[in-house]
């Protein structure tokens, strides 16, 4: 039997799995996909995060990644701009994931790829269906499929579930690049916003979210929807004059959970814990959700080392990081709305300190870092 399985090997479950490992517990990690792929995400790295994956012995300054330390906060030709609370790093996810997956490796987990796990046992055991391995049965189970959800542990709905995201990187021309360098630069439009900053390599990652309603009334098509930003945004439109798209088609995500927060019920498996998405989905505007799925990454295996149980982790969990999603849920809904986007934009133009309290304001508490 094994002991200890984690369900996933992105960001939340391969940082569990090196922690366990790196702790002397077995710990076999399942992850469906073989190669490293290319993941929906701003891809800016928070402080916090950064100090969690350094903790656990990445080195950060290998991956060339872009350093950010100014946010600049756009809406049709105007802009303001703050330096940030602290520097981020622009880091691609398919580099980040992958080499966080090998270091827990490399740490003594036992990773198993190309493996699809199929689904949970609903009646409560810890009994899971594998590709290519049958039946499973855990003594504690680290659920951490992130965005997807597993066959019989399905999450409850989210706070505001009506935005689609995309993702496309671009190269930018030079004056562009040079503009956006040191920035993440948050753009926002009628029913959404979108996120620009460069990773490593020279490229820039543009994340975007948008009213799925919206969406449709441009035709459902990523070209139109560009478009579209484009004529809200003159200033988005010059960033992107003449830049080169990498694929023909947006890497896209549908229904969102934002504001999810998972509570633990009677009654559920004593030892399932979730991770990262699979506990909590905080706004992606903060750039805080890596940090989060890092910090219950880490409170799990702080839990699971005491021998603690998954009631107590979640409650934990939630009181950690319950501000911060108090907040941010706060911010998204004046943000999102036609009316107030103006007002709200005003005050940080007039008050431009504003932005940098709202950066730090939905970080995970200091306190809390384990
Ligand atoms: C549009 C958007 C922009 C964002 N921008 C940022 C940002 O700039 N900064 C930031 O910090 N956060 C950002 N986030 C949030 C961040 O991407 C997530 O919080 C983070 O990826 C959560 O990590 P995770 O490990 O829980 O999940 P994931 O990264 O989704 O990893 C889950 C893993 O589980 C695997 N898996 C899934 N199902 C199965 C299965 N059945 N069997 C086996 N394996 C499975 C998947 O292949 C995957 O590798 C953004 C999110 C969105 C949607």
């Amino acid at each position: 039997m094994t002991q200890v399985l984690v369900a996933g090997g992105g960001l939340a479950g391969a940082a569990a799995a090196a922690g366990l490992a790196q702790a002397g517990m077995a710990v076999t990690l399942i992850e469906r996909q073989a190669e490293p792929v290319h993941k929906i995400c701003g891809e800016f790295l928070s402080y916090e995060a950064q100090s969690y994956l350094e903790k656990l012995g990445l080195d950060l300054a290998a991956f060339g990644g872009a350093p950010i330390s100014r946010m600049r906060l756009v809406r049709g030709e105007t802009y303001v701009e703050t330096a940030l609370p602290f520097q981020g790093i622009g880091i691609s996810r398919r580099k980040l994931d992958e080499a966080l997956l090998q270091h827990a490796e490399k740490c003594g987990a036992r990773i198993l790829r190309g493996r699809n796990i199929r689904s949970l046992d609903p009646g409560g055991a810890l009994k899971l269906d594998v590709e290519g391995e049958g039946v499973m049965t855990p003594e504690t189970l680290l659920l951490a499929t992130g965005k997807h959800e597993l066959r019989g542990a399905k999450r409850a709905v989210g706070r505001q579930q009506d935005l689609v995201g995309f993702k496309m990187y671009f190269r930018l021309r030079d004056q562009a690049q040079a503009a956006l360098s040191d920035h993440i630069e948050l753009i926002f439009f009628a029913g959404g916003y979108a996120g620009l900053q460069m990773i490593e390599d020279g490229i820039a990652n543009l994340c975007l979210l948008v009213q799925r309603e919206i969406f449709q009334g441009c035709g459902a098509g990523w070209e139109p929807l560009l478009d579209d930003l484009k004529r809200q945004s003159p200033y988005l439109a010059g960033q992107l004059q003449d830049a080169a798209q990498a694929w023909p088609q947006p890497l896209s995500i549908y229904r969102v959970p934002y504001g999810f927060m998972h509570r633990h019920r009677p009654g559920d498996p004593a030892q399932l814990f979730r991770l990262g998405d699979q506990a909590c989905v905080i706004h992606s505007f903060t750039g805080d959700g890596m940090a989060v799925a890092l910090h219950s990454a880490a409170l799990a295996v702080h839990m699971i080392q005491g021998g603690g149980q998954a009631a107590a982790y979640h409650r934990r969990l939630a009181r950690d990081v319950s501000g911060q999603m108090r907040r941010a849920n706060l911010l998204s809904s004046l943000l999102n709305h036609a009316a107030l986007q103006p007002a709200m934009f005003g005050m940080a133009r007039l008050w431009p300190a504003s932005l940098k309290k709202a950066a730090a304001l939905t970080r995970v508490p200091l306190r809390a870092q384990i």
